[in-house]
Order: structure tokens, then sequence, then C-alpha cells
């Protein structure tokens, strides 16, 4: 059996839907902080399939070690955590609380009951600025600024230092870049409210719930003056889980890898997009840049390509289509 920490969260939820379709037993965890029981619902309406679901925090060692206690995991795909960065700022401690303390837990009770095979979200964020473009995974890290980044940094370290007192342990780190896009049915998909991020923040502007689209920052040094970010599907974000999790256990040890399309793609360059696909102009106003912002940067995904024999193969139309479908979904419940 697989256990699935954040596994009602956005990026959780698909794995889940993946690891079901591979007819996979999974337990999720999840304390509902960013997500809802209705997303149970959803997964088993698109798999016909149930889970098991534990609703706690990893925080609570007694919990955990209960869930523990009751199943015989092999695997933990390690998704729960706190993933705003500007609430990052505002509350830094609950994120280093939620972030490093649950995957602190994880760990001494996924060594107590000898459950050795990880696969950990981590971010692109943990590069830190200045680095020639694209991003490998062999960088000499930078310390990032925001306390979001810094949480996911100490945990890559972390799992170094913990794997070479342990080395019963596998573990995969996956560095994400921009993940978006969402399952066909367009049931599922990222929280957009109170969300910062570019496509909740359109999508949320299509909902009529913003007056305008801002657009932070067009003096940028870069071919149209906004910001360039490596955008990936979900679905390929999570089809490189699969591929990590085969690789370790092969393998063995510890190992990091980029998961991104390759490619970047502007702000104005998404906006337009929405655009012709949604079939309607969207009022944009540019602010000043946000704090902390770099100008541009995507993943060389050439490891994963190699290791993992992955790469994606949905394009930023599909990401869009399938973030609009589940827009008209949101609109047909009311949401
Ligand atoms: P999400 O917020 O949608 O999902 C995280 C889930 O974990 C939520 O359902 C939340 O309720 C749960 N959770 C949070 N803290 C918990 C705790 N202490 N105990 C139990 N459950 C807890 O986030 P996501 O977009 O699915 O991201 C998943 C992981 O990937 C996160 O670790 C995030 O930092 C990382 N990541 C995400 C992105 C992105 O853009 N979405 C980019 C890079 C890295
Ligand atoms: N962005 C924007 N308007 C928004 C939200 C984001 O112009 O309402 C820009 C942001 O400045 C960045 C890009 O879109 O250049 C991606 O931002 P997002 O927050 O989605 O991801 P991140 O910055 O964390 O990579």
């Amino acid at each position: 059996m697989i256990l699935v920490t954040g596994g009602c969260g956005y990026i959780g939820s698909h794995c889940v839907i993946s690891l079901l379709n591979q007819n996979k037993k999974v337990a999720v965890i999840d304390n509902f902080v960013n997500s809802d029981k209705s997303v149970l619902k959803k997964i088993n309406l698109i798999s016909k399939k149930n889970i098991l679901f534990y609703k706690g925090d990893l925080r609570q060692k007694s919990f955990l070690s209960d869930v523990f206690n009751k199943h015989n995991f092999e695997t933990v795909f390690h998704f729960a955590g706190l993933k705003s960065l500007s609430e990052s700022y505002k509350n830094p401690l609950e994120y280093f609380s939620a972030n490093i303390n649950s995957t602190i837990n994880l760990l001494q009770t996924m060594q107590k009951y000898k459950v050795y095979n990880l696969i950990f979200s981590s971010s692109a964020t943990v590069y830190g600025q200045d680095h020639p473009l694209p991003w490998t995974e062999d960088i000499k890290l930078k310390f990032p600024e925001s306390p979001y980044a810094q949480s996911k940094a100490f945990i890559e370290n972390l799992l170094l230092k913990y794997y070479q007192s342990d080395m019963n342990f596998k573990i995969g780190i996956l560095r994400y870049f921009n993940p978006i896009g969402c399952h066909s049915s367009g049931l599922i998909g990222d929280r957009i409210d109170g969300s910062t991020n570019l496509i909740p923040s359109i999508m949320l502007y299509l909902l009529g719930k913003k007056p305008y689209l801002p657009i932070y920052g067009n003096d940028y040094k870069t071919k149209d003056g906004s910001g360039i970010r490596d955008y990936i599907h979900v679905d390929d974000l999570v089809n490189g889980h699969i591929g990590a999790l085969k690789y370790i256990i092969e393998k063995k040890g510890i190992h990091i890898w980029n998961l991104g399309s390759g490619k970047g793609y502007s702000v104005f360059q998404i906006v337009s997009k929405f655009e012709e696909h949604y079939k309607k102009r969207i009022f944009k106003k540019v602010m000043p840049r946000r704090e902390g912002d770099l100008s541009e940067y995507w993943a060389d995904i050439s490891k994963a390509g190699k290791e993992l024999n992955w790469s994606p193969s949905l394009d930023i139309d599909k990401m869009i289509l399938d973030s609009l479908n589940h827009l008209k979904k949101l609109k047909e419940a009311n949401l």
C-alpha cells in the first residue's frame, strides 16, 4: 500500500488518481488546511475506486504512528505542506512548522516502521537567484529568500543528511517548476480562492471576481518585459513521480530531478493563450514587480529524461484548455 500525504491537495489528488489507475492500494493523510472532503468524492467519481482516508496533521506523531501501525506501507509520496510564497513571509513560523516539523515526524515514523521509499515534493524556488539558464540539478544552490523556499531547501538538506545516517532509505527529491492544468474531467484542480498564482489569478478574473488581471512588471529584461516561467501540466508532473519511484526502487540511494517542461513562457504569452481559447479579452493592469520575483527561469529536464525515461507530453494549449474546463465546472457548481 502507498501512503500519500496531502493527497487531497492539487498535485496529491492527481497522483492518487494515477496510482488508483495502476491498481495500487492508496491511503491518504490530509488535514484539509488547503483542501476539503469534496475532493475524496471526486477522486472516487473519476477513478471508480476507493481509498483509505485519515484526517489529521503530520505534526501529530501519535496520529501518524496509528496510521502506520494499521498498514504495511511500502512507499510514501509526501505532498503535504504549505505552498504560498507570499503567505510564507507573513507567517514564517507556521511555514517552517508545517513543512519541516511534518517531514521530521514523517521520517522518524517511516524509520520506526521500516518504510523506506520516499518521494518528496521540492520546488524550483530552492535554486535562489542568478543562475545561468536553463537550471540544472547540479547548480550550487543560493540561499533562497522566502521562508517557503528556505523550508524546502532545509528539507532537501535534511533528507541528504538523514539518508547518510540510514542508507536503507531510497529517496527521490523532485524540484517542481510551475505545475498548472488539471485532470481532463475538470473536476479537480488547484484551489483558486486566496491564491496569488498566475493561473488562479486569471481564473478569478474570468469568474468576474477581479476587475482586472494584475501584470506584475512589464519592464523585465525578457522578450516582452513580463516574467518568464516553466509551466508543466500536472499530469506530466505526476508521471515523473511514477518514474522516480521506479528508479529509486531499482537504483537505491537519494536522487534529485527537475520536473518542468524545459520551456519558458511569459506572462503576456500565457494571458493571450487564455484570450485565444476563452475567446474573451482580458483587461490587464500593469503593476509594480512583485517582491522577490525573478525575471525568468526554466528547467533543464535532461536528467529526468535520461534517468526516468520521462518527458512531458502535454503542451501549453492543453494545460490552458484543461484549466478552462475546470473553470467551467466551477461555474456550473456555482463556486
Ligand atoms: P496543496 O496545498 O494543493 O496540497 C497540499 C495538501 O497538504 C493540502 O490538501 C493540505 O490540506 C495538506 N496539508 C498541508 N499541511 C499539512 C499537514 N501538516 N498535515 C496534513 N496535511 C497537510 O499544494 P500542491 O500544489 O498540491 O503542492 C503539493 C506539494 O508540492 C507541496 O509540498 C508544495 O510545496 C509542493 N510544490 C507545489 C508547487 C505548485 O505550484 N503547486 C510548486 C512547487 C512545489
Ligand atoms: N503574475 C502576474 N499576475 C498575477 C500572478 C502572477 O503577473 O496575478 C506573474 C508573476 O509575477 C510571475 C508569473 O506570473 O512572473 C508566475 O507567477 P506565479 O505566482 O504563478 O508563480 P511563481 O512566481 O511562484 O513562479
